[in-house]
């Protein structure tokens, strides 16, 4: 029999960068082939395997297994890697599996690993299982969004999406994304010297579970930077600024062009120097490996913002919230309510410049999600800004007498001789968006130990992968 290891060491061959999990898709239905299981496709390329019950539990209801196909491609500055060709470098290192500079894609490839894992296993007693693999998790919940309607019969859900052993989620955060689009005017300006801010090796992280952790946002490090220089009367000109990449994730590098005239270069240098200690004074417990350079890059003339909007995208960048909005009235140490100012790009033509921001909120109160989306635009009021809403998801409200969560606090405390502890989690999740399909369906998410999800220092420690299986295993054959 197939062991989950057997399986995620295949999984991490196998490039499925969001919205491309076409290869992943055909080896889950291979997979499932070889083990004679019937596999069906719906239309957003979402996979469903099924499998009989065992002996005697045939009239019982269906229990749906879910995980997501699709990973966070994140990758160190410094490292090589094809997300769309090649294998997932790891190892083992004391009790973890870990990857060599890049997202593991444990997140979610273990979920799936250990769902085949107990398909393959023909001691397990179970009721009819439907096991769920979506795609496009990551970038907004879109597999779990378009599923097919009325494809699942199940009455109960597993969702394998869950970060930390022992702690069992039963409900989650919504949220929404808010674009924001300047344009700003530029001009030629001759007899400028361009130099390049760059704030790098951030340690970022999600944008929902890791917000309140104090970690520095790169983008609004580098408006407060540039706010500074504008401040003490530098006289600067923005040519570019970007930075971020996704946005659930928190931007972890920024860079900016700007124009300085020749005199003002010196203290121009000067104040980042001085900024560069702040920062690293300021975020020295969690940040080891964040850095601020100033270079000078070219003389040559370019195109700049005008003086006036030089300032005023300066100014909006750092007004934009980002972090903790605020915290639940309920559980303790629960964010409720947060927003991340996740990437800015700009694109700069002959006469304009455009400016691409891109921020996420998430809350738990559906209200309170659209005053920090509200709260974001106000900030770049008076820009001329053009607004779009992107994704938008409702949260998952906890249902605390739910029959599969009595399972798992029983289940773990057996395994384990531990309390099990039930979690409500400040994230999207996909059972937020199926229990809008699915509103009588009982759900739960469990995982095993997972940390630096979605960023290269991601691992998953080796024994909570078994322990997690042995306690989904259990759960399935219960049946009181
Ligand atoms: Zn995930």
């Amino acid at each position: 029999m197939k062991s989950v290891w057997d399986f995620f060491e295949e999984i991490t061959r196998i490039p499925r960068p969001s919205k491309k999990e076409e290869k992943m898709r055909a080896w889950l239905r291979s997979t499932a082939e070889a083990m004679g299981l019937e596999s069906e496709e719906d239309e957003a390329g979402n996979v469903l395997i099924k499998k009989e019950a065992s002996d005697g539990r045939e009239r019982e209801d269906a229990v749906a297994l879910q995980a997501h196909m699709d990973m966070v491609c994140e990758k160190e500055d410094n490292v090589s890697h094809n997300f769309e060709t090649d294998a997932i470098a790891h190892h083992e290192e004391g009790g973890w599996i870990v990857s060599e500079g890049t997202t593991l894609g444990a997140d979610d490839g273990i979920g799936i690993a250990i769902i085949l894992s107990l398909l393959a296993d023909e001691e397990l007693s179970h009721p009819r299982l439907e096991c769920l693999f979506t795609v496009d998790e990551e970038t907004g919940l879109y597999g779990a969004t378009n599923i097919r309607r009325g494809w699942l019969t199940a009455k109960t859900l597993i969702n394998l999406d869950s970060e930390e052993e022992g702690e069992f989620v039963i409900g989650c955060a919504g949220g929404r994304d808010t674009l924001i689009e300047i344009e700003a005017e530029n001009e030629r300006v001759t007899n400028r010297q361009v130099m390049e801010i760059r704030i790098e090796g951030g340690m970022g992280g999600h944008s929902g579970e890791d917000i309140d952790k104090g970690r520095a946002n790169a983008i609004q490090e580098m408006a407060r930077l540039l706010g500074t220089l504008t401040e003490e009367g530098a006289d600067i000109r923005l040519a570019e600024v970007n930075g971020g990449n996704l946005r659930n994730a928190i931007p972890r590098s920024c860079v900016a062009r700007i124009g300085v005239t020749e005199r003002d270069v010196p203290s121009v240098q000067d104040t980042v120097e001085q900024f560069a200690k702040d920062i690293k004074k300021h975020f020295a417990v969690e940040e080891k490996t964040l850095n601020l350079s100033v270079e000078h890059v070219s003389n040559a003339e370019t195109r700049f913002l005008t003086a006036e909007c030089t300032t005023a995208v300066i100014q909006a960048l750092a007004r934009c919230p980002h972090g903790v909005l605020k915290m639940d009235e309920h559980v303790e140490g629960l964010v409720r309510t947060s927003t991340n100012l996740a990437a800015v790009h700009t694109h700069t033509t002959d006469h304009n410049t455009t400016l691409a921001i891109e921020t996420s909120q998430r809350s738990s109160v559906e209200e309170e999600k659209t005053w920090a989306s509200e709260e974001t635009k106000k900030a770049f009021e008076g820009l001329n800004a053009k607004v779009e809403t992107g994704k938008d998801y409702p949260g998952w409200e906890p249902d605390w007498d739910s029959l599969i969560i009595k399972r798992f606090e029983r289940v773990w405390k057996e395994l384990t001789g531990k309390e099990a502890r039930i979690k409500v989690i400040h994230a999207g999740l996909e059972c937020g968006v199926l229990k809008g399909s699915y509103k009588d369906m009982e759900m739960i998410s469990v995982g095993p130990t997972m940390t630096g999800v979605h960023s290269p220092s991601e691992r998953v420690e080796i024994a909570s992968v078994e322990r997690t299986r042995e306690a989904v295993a259990r759960a399935l054959a219960m049946n009181d």
